[in-house]
């Protein structure tokens, strides 16, 4: 019995047509990046679709993590999360600077802000967390703790493209935001990123730093890399833009069947919706309690892997457990027991804009028992 096989994200792919006529335009005009015009009406558009004041592209969603960094000119002790894909605190370590993990919260994922002042010495210079999931962090209590320490406050909202709290973009919190295009995210440019920053000033910056540290012709003001978006990622975007709003409400739809599906099962936990935030459905994460379920997580991971169903250990193993990061003083497991218990509990289900009913029954038959 060969079934097709179920990954945990699928591309969102622009219509192929549409995306030729665009190539077509960049072919005949033969500028093909350094703030093209497809760059430019991304950038724009990105920017009224998001609500957000200033953006600047990037060429993935790490570089504008270490970019921000620079930007800010961040030295010293970061605070950040274990619970996060590895490029959050790789981003610090490219830096020169010390991450410094706080454990997280069970409810949200995002780190605890009890947590944080503890944390905090006289070398702190700023916070990165992560709204994990997808699922705004406290960032109230996060600005409050920045402000009292004079601390800058860095999201890496990679998950959280769309996410809004009352209407507000939870990218214009903190003094920047960043952003992955990543073909594995609900919107993406195949690879891509960007920052989001609340002023002109910050842009010009960062768009310097993005091109070499280039402020003219031949002015250098600052070691800068080179993270530019091309104009066919850009292309490509603009075309995604369109059918976003599409594919993340098919999202909503799995995330309803699977809560339908799930509630009442013993020993597995999910999240809701939380009131007063748009959610974007990027992942749906269950959590997976061995006594009560009867199974382990990694257990019923393998079942569902030797059925073709492909879910994903987000985030396991911690990034504090890596041989970079595991001799520090605050990787230790007594520093980080949510974070250490929810990775060995969680499984990422397939969530994506293409999963079919069909596809949701068989991934659900073998989770419900
Ligand atoms: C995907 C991701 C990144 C990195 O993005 P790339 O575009 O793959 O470089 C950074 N942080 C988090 C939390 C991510 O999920």
């Amino acid at each position: 019995m060969d079934q097709k096989q179920i990954t945990v994200t699928s591309p969102l792919l622009p219509d192929l047509d549409e995306f030729q006529g665009l190539l077509k335009e960049i072919w005949d005009c033969k500028w093909v990046t350094n703030n093209g015009q497809f760059h430019q009406q991304l950038e724009a558009t990105l920017c009224e679709y998001l609500k957000v004041p200033f953006i600047s592209l990037f060429t993935n969603g790490t570089l504008p993590l270490l970019t921000a960094l620079q930007a800010l000119r961040i030295t010293g002790e970061v605070i950040t999360t274990p619970y996060s894909f590895v490029a959050t605190t790789h981003s610090i370590w490219w830096n020169g600077c010390k991450p410094v993990f706080v454990d997280i919260e069970e409810s949200t994922c995002g780190m605890d802000p009890d947590k944080i002042e503890a944390a905090i010495t006289p070398r702190t210079t700023a916070i990165m967390p992560v709204h994990c999931y997808g699922k705004p962090c406290d960032m109230e209590r996060i600005q409050a703790i920045a402000e009292k320490y004079n601390l800058k406050v860095i999201y890496d909202a990679a998950h959280a493209f769309g996410v809004e709290v009352n209407g507000q973009s939870v990218l214009n919190q903190g003094d920047l935001a960043s952003l992955s295009f990543h073909a594995t995210k609900v919107y993406n440019t195949l690879e891509g990123g960007a920052l989001v920053m609340h002023n002109a000033e910050t842009k010009k910056r960062v768009d310097y730093l993005k091109n070499f540290g280039f402020a003219g012709e031949t002015e250098v003001v600052a070691p800068g890399i080179n993270s530019k978006m091309d104009e066919v990622r850009a292309a490509y975007g603009l075309l995604n833009l369109k059918q976003v709003d599409e594919a993340i409400e098919k999202r909503h739809q799995v995330a309803i069947k699977y809560r339908e599906a799930l509630r009442g099962v013993k020993g597995v936990r999910f999240f809701d919706d939380m009131k007063d935030v748009r959610h974007n459905y990027s992942y749906f994460p269950i959590f997976v309690k061995a006594e009560e379920y009867g199974k382990t997580r990694d257990e019923l991971y393998f079942k569902m892997k030797d059925q073709g169903i492909f879910g994903r250990r987000y985030f396991y193993p911690l990034i504090s457990t890596f041989s970079t990061y595991c001799g520090l003083p605050s990787s230790a497991p007594e520093n980080l027991p949510v974070a250490t218990k929810i990775a060995n509990e969680v499984i990422c289900l397939p969530m994506h804009h293409g999963l079919s009913d069909e596809d949701l029954s068989r991934i659900l038959d073998l989770i419900v028992r």
